[in-house]
């Protein structure tokens, strides 16, 4: 039988090594010390080096409040600290985890030489230690106030452990996640982490920063942009949680957690696994994200002594605790919402304005019974703005003959109808027709209600007018203003001098409400300077003042009281960003092309949009808006890709993510981008596979450009993952992507900056403005109307050129439109 061999006590030496070795596992750890030991001596700015992962060397610098000499004898000798003077110390005070450990336990496993000079002294000391002794006596030196730590040489007196951490470079991302974390979380101070020799850091954040700036810089922008504010201060269980988590358009393949109690950077599995199970809810499965959680407790429900470095720690009250965090990060991602992907498109309710009004007001749509009811002219001014569309007065003509002419007037019975529908109670209409669909009839419908509306037009501008891809009558050009004008003039002169036809009474009537003063508030209001008047007038100063007076106040001096002339404004763009936190851009290159666009805004136009009220969609291309007392027809597509540009460049850096379910290929969409007819493609241009792979190529070396500045992420395979969100609730169509693809690939001059941006932001607006009608948008109107028209309403800046290209074009004045139903 052998014998028990003999118990002998471990030499000392090696028993402090051991326990150093339990406190102190990889550089990270001694790292983390340090800071926390820099942080509570009051340092604004902190600075790291290290040289071979740590392992060689790991310095840090800081301008805290430094160490008596008189203290430079014991201060690495285990259990001594200036933080805790008693066992219930611990318990009290504000911070956890002082036992005067960390330095004692690196003086056993590294050479540690201390330099710190206190605010009194004239000088610094300096001094070396080895397990947990004194060198040598502290010797003076030169020195700035606050305190150097050098660790050289770690575990050289512990081979296994040397030989079980990993490469240098795992080491320095350990200790760059370190790093990181704190400088988040002490965003008032200024840390530094360099790679010994290096002069460009590895890590940099200012002092008095904020955490999220410091988020940006540290992990970038697209966690900057999604992040959700989460606080909570809770009496019962005497916490209190600040914390930033990104929302659900964010994710990541791995979770990052920066978990902060008391100011220590701690791990709990508990908090871990709650947020996790949380996001699980709002994240596809694999998806993963970014929180930064810091929550501070009554320091007497903690135990730090789970674990002899500190990380994990449990506290009182734990599972109430986390219930409540959780509840609190909940509250916030629901109120957020969106999980934006791309495929779950917002549904509106059924409405086609289209139909219904073309319908009531077309006779050949007619079909509906009638109510004799006499209608006043001025009920047919849609004075109030939710009265939004034609639908309101339910037209309804009726005609003996469809073909009459309207000249055999006394043949053709018409009734007007105006049913007040209950408020908030729009009428759903069938969403399967419009008049664009019926396309042999169209332009026969669409002209005869331009026949209605424009009496004074010949046949063939009607015919122009008709087919709107020809080209119109310009805005600016002269004849239709002086038309217009001339009528004017006339048919004022018949209202006041009381002509006895139906239409002049109408007409009498109108312009009696719009004089009467109980409504020259509203009627300011519709024709602020640019809104009722013919563009046309916009370039005729006189005229248009002259125009204005007589349809406000037609009792007063014509050359009196005007309301046209006032002052340029400095145009304000608003944000449609969807995203909590914005961001402030300051490259040159954005905001020059921002003001080109505040250069050359039509302001004429600008007062007609803002005053708008949609009437309907005629078709993809056009709808029909009321500015004042004026119809106009809109080029929608021409309109929305300067909306979408304007939006590309004032949310710029802003947008929010807008990610597709499954990413897509670049070289695929390309491929079918070549496909189209659009593109152009022939046999000159190369083989198309050849040509998409450089697509693919070309787009990838931008990938990083494209993901900060644009949303538009792509991964290092080449597949697409996401676009920007530039409107809520609004998402191009796919067919539109392969094209678009192409042409960001073929179309934008990547070697400028500025000419780079502007073609981006060009070529996105232009994607964005297609609106397509198909199986894949079946409310295409209804987002015309409630989500494109009010962006375009609210502020679309209109380049000049809309005035004189059909974008915008006047087709009829209101009382024109009176004269003729009441003729009828
Ligand atoms: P603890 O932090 O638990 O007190 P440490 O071993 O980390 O134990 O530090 C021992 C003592 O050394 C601290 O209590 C503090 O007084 C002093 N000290 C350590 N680092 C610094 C520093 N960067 N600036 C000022 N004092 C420091
Ligand atoms: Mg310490």
């Amino acid at each position: 039988m052998s014998r028990p061999a003999k118990i002998r006590k471990l030499d000392e030496t090696v028993v402090n090594r051991i326990a150093a070795g339990e406190v102190i596992q990889r550089p990270a750890n001694a790292l983390k010390e340090l800071i926390e030991n820099s942080l509570d001596a009051k340092a604004s700015s902190i600075q790291v080096t290290v040289k071979e992962g740590g392992l060689k060397i790991l310095q840090i610098q800081d301008n805290g409040t430094g160490i008596r000499k008189e203290d430079m004898d014991i201060v690495c000798e285990r259990f001594t600290t200036s933080k805790l003077q008693q066992f219930e110390d611990l318990k009290s005070i504000a911070t956890f985890g002082f036992r005067g450990e960390a330095l004692a336990s690196i003086s056993h496993v590294a050479q540690l030489t201390i330099t710190t000079k206190v605010a009194d002294d004239p000088c610094a000391y300096k001094a070396s230690y080895i397990d947990s002794k004194l060198k040598a006596p502290p010797k003076p030196c030169a020195g700035s106030q606050g305190t150097t730590i050098l660790i050289e040489n770690l575990f050289y007196n512990v081979p296994t452990r040397r030989r079980a951490l990993k490469s240098p470079a795992e080491e320095l991302s350990r200790i760059t996640e370190v790093v990181n974390k704190y400088a988040i979380h002490n965003s008032n101070v200024g840390f530094v982490l360099r790679k010994h020799g290096d002069i460009v850091p590895q890590v940099r954040t200012q002092h008095n920063s904020t955490k999220v700036a410091n988020i940006q810089t540290i992990f970038g922008v697209a966690v900057a942009r999604e992040l959700l504010e989460v606080e909570h201060t809770d009496d019962t269980y005497k916490f209190k949680l600040c914390g930033l988590v990104t929302n659900a358009n964010y994710s990541n393949k791995n979770f990052t957690l920066l978990l902060f109690i008391n100011n220590r950077l701690v791990e709990s599995t508990p908090i871990k696994k709650m947020l996790e199970d949380l996001y699980s809810v709002y994240l596809p499965r694999k998806a993963h994200p970014w929180c930064y959680i810091s929550l501070e407790i009554n320091p007497a429900n903690i135990d730090v002594n789970v674990h002899p470095t500190k990380h994990e720690v449990r506290f009182l009250h734990e599972e109430a605790i986390i219930g409540k965090v959780k509840d609190a990060v909940d509250a916030q991602l629901l109120g957020n919402n969106a999980s934006r992907t791309f495929y779950a498109q917002a549904r509106l309710p059924q409405v086609d304005i289209t139909k219904q009004a073309l319908e009531e007001v077309i006779p050949e749509y007619s079909n509906a019974g009638n109510k004799e009811k006499p209608v006043h002219a001025y009920q047919m001014i849609r004075t109030d703005s939710s009265d939004q569309k034609l639908e309101k007065f339910n037209f309804t003509v009726n005609t003996s003959s469809a073909n009459q002419s309207l000249n055999e007037s006394k043949e053709v019975k018409s009734t007007i109808v105006t049913e007040c529908k209950e408020e908030g109670q729009p009428k759903r209409l069938n969403p399967t027709k419009c008049a664009a669909e019926k396309a042999p009839n169209e332009s026969s419908f669409f002209e005869s209600l331009l026949e209605d509306c424009l009496p004074h037009q010949t046949s063939t501008q009607v015919e122009n007018l008709a087919k709107p891809s020809t080209s119109y009558a310009p805005l600016d050009g002269n004849t239709k203003a002086q038309d217009v004008s001339e009528i004017e003039n006339d048919e004022v002169e018949k209202a006041v001098s009381g002509g006895d036809s139906t239409t002049d009474e109408a007409l009498k009537r109108v312009f009696q409400y719009l004089g009467n003063r109980d409504n020259i508030d509203y009627v300011k209001t519709i024709v602020e300077p640019g809104s009722s008047q013919d563009l046309a007038d916009r370039h005729d100063g006189s005229k248009t003042k002259k125009t204005d007076s007589q349809i406000t106040s037609p009792s007063k001096n014509a050359t009196g009281e005007t309301t046209s002339g006032s002052k340029p404004k400095k145009p304000e763009f608003k944000s449609y960003s969807v995203n909590a936190t914005r961001r402030e851009v300051k490259l040159t290159s954005v905001l020059k092309l921002r003001k080109n666009v505040e250069d050359n805004y039509h302001e004429g136009l600008r007062d007609i949009l803002s005053n708008m009220i949609f009437v309907g969609c005629v078709d993809e291309t056009f709808a029909l808006i009321q500015s004042g007392l004026n119809l106009y027809i809109c080029n929608t597509p021409k309109l929305l890709e300067e909306l979408f540009y304007e939006i590309m460049l004032y949310d710029f850096e802003n947008y929010g993510v807008m990610q597709f379910s499954e990413p897509v290929s670049l070289s695929d969409l390309a491929m079918l981008g070549l496909e189209t007819e659009e593109a152009g493609w022939t046999e000159e241009d190369g083989e198309k596979e050849e040509l998409a792979n450089s697509v693919k190529e070309l787009l990838l070396e931008k990938a990083d450009m494209m993901n900060e500045y644009f949303s538009i992420i792509i991964d290092k395979k080449g597949m697409l993952k996401s676009l920007p969100i530039l409107l809520d609730k609004y998402f191009p169509s796919k067919a539109g992507m392969p094209l678009y693809v192409l042409r960001l690939a073929t179309e934008v001059d990547w070697n400028a900056e500025q000419s780079c941006f502007d073609g981006i932001c060009r070529e996105t607006a232009k994607y964005f403005s297609y609106v397509s009608r198909n199986d894949e948008n079946p409310e295409w109107q209804n987002v015309t109307e409630h989500i494109l028209y009010p962006a375009i309403k609210n502020s679309l800046l209109p380049p000049k050129h809309f005035a004189h290209d059909s974008t915008i074009l006047q087709i009829a004045r209101l009382p024109d439109l009176y004269r003729v139903f009441e003729r009828c």
